[in-house]
């Protein structure tokens, strides 16, 4: 059906999981992408590697090992930035995810910009990740937290934005992607209105990184994050990326080995950007094989996976649309492949154990953003969202086991 501009069926070679047939005898249908992709043996052979041929601490031992690590896990931060077209190697960050990305932000460079009676702007459609740091942030320093309105289509409502912005305002943080409603939120623009107010901006980037070229210098965000777990990537790595002359108001996040320069007694002064905010032994495995998927995703072209999972994503709400009692949450124009449903008389936690029982894998729950399911007046929805290995015959088969399902719970 799609026309795929790169060979699905060789990709999904290199996917060792996605060759597996579970419950005996299914086809792993794997549409749980938002909430973390698959791995190319490319990504785990690099873990495995790192452990059996050049583990060793990295920055301090000055031996082939520390020095393999080293030269590695630093190269990855060369790739990191080229791949989001962040400033510098240096503006880049390593951390364990976006949440903590997000947090790093809310507590060093929060610490120093917001004061008692400065805003906060978030969206209503924002992940907790995106929105309880904020939420602890405004009430450790007394600022106030205000919520972008959602329009019913799944678009913010940035007329709205115009209005809430004031010269209090010191950030405006947004999702790039939404996890839910599939929408990519128009970030330029909410820049060119947040700067007008000489207010920063943060770019939740979870969704969009995987999934569309991303250029931070274009966007001419502050901050950017995101997990390379949706990547590609392992889990427990994420980045977040500064823009420079952010570090000027950014002090230490966590204290420890690494992050200083000189330590006395009773004080220390720090290690230069980026080392300043990673303390202790960092996460060296994780981040080499970051740098591998990353590698990946380039090797098949950024561009050319946003253009199929834009034709995947048009089947898939196609195939659901045509599905009666079948209601599709977000009908943004610009969107991902993340497609939230609700099914009539069938509750999303029977609906996801129902078409896993086919080996089809969708996500049924909150989808960790309950103010946004209040807003669509919802407690869970559904969530089918595709990745550039996915196939319109996964998709059929998603589609046929839904009308199966809803048979069996319409008369069982
Ligand atoms: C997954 C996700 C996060 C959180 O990422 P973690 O890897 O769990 O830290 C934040 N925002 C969005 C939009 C996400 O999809």
């Amino acid at each position: 059906m799609a026309d795929a501009p790169f060979d699905v069926a060789k990709i999904r070679q290199d996917f060792p999981i996605l060759q597996q047939k579970i419950y005996d005898d299914k086809p792993l249908t794997y549409l749980d992408n938002a909430a973390t992709s698959q791995k190319p043996q490319l990504v785990i052979d690099a873990l495995v590697e790192y452990y059996s041929r050049y583990n060793a601490n990295v920055h301090r031992a000055l031996h082939y090992l520390g020095e393999q690590a080293t030269s590695r896990y630093e190269g990855v931060r060369e790739k990191v930035a080229s791949f989001i077209g962040a400033a510098s190697p240096e503006s880049i960050l390593f951390t364990r995810g976006t949440t903590e990305s997000v947090n790093l932000v809310a507590y060093t460079w929060a610490q120093e910009r917001i004061q008692e009676g400065d805003e906060i702007i978030a969206t209503g459609m924002e992940h907790h990740s995106n929105l309880v740091p904020w939420q602890l942030c405004a009430e450790r320093t007394g600022a106030k937290l205000k919520l972008i309105p959602v329009f019913a289509d799944g678009t913010l409502d940035l007329f709205a934005l115009r209005g809430m912005l004031s010269d209090r305002t010191r950030l405006v943080t947004v999702t790039h992607m939404s996890n839910v409603l599939g929408t990519v939120n128009d970030v330029a623009e909410i820049v060119r209105l947040a700067r007008g107010m000489g207010a920063a901006v943060l770019v939740d980037a979870a969704q969009s990184v995987p999934h569309m070229p991303v250029n931070m210098k274009e966007l001419d965000v502050d901050f950017l994050a995101f997990s390379g777990h949706k990547c590609c990537g392992p889990t427990g790595v994420g980045v977040l990326a500064v823009k420079p002359e952010q570090f000027e108001h950014m002090p230490p996040f966590m204290g420890g080995g690494e992050m200083i320069s000189r330590v006395k007694d009773l004080q220390s002064t720090w290690a230069d950007v980026p080392y300043k905010f990673e303390a202790g032994t960092p996460n060296i495995a994780d981040v080499i094989a970051l740098g591998v998927a990353l590698d990946y995703l380039s090797g098949v072209g950024m561009e050319k996976i946003q253009a199929y999972e834009k034709q995947l994503t048009e089947y898939l709400i196609q195939q659901l649309q045509s599905i009666q009692g079948l209601r599709i949450f977000g009908y943004a124009k610009e969107r991902g492949g993340a497609v939230s449903f609700a099914l009539d008389k069938v509750h999303p936690h029977d609906l996801s154990q129902y078409v896993d029982q086919q080996g089809i894998a969708i996500r049924a729950g909150h989808l960790c953003a309950q103010p946004l399911m209040r807003r669509l007046g919802v407690t869970a929805v559904s969530r089918a969202s595709v990745y550039f290995y996915n196939t319109t015959e996964e998709i059929d088969r998603l589609k046929e086991s839904i009308v199966k399902a809803q048979q069996f719970f319409d008369h069982g």
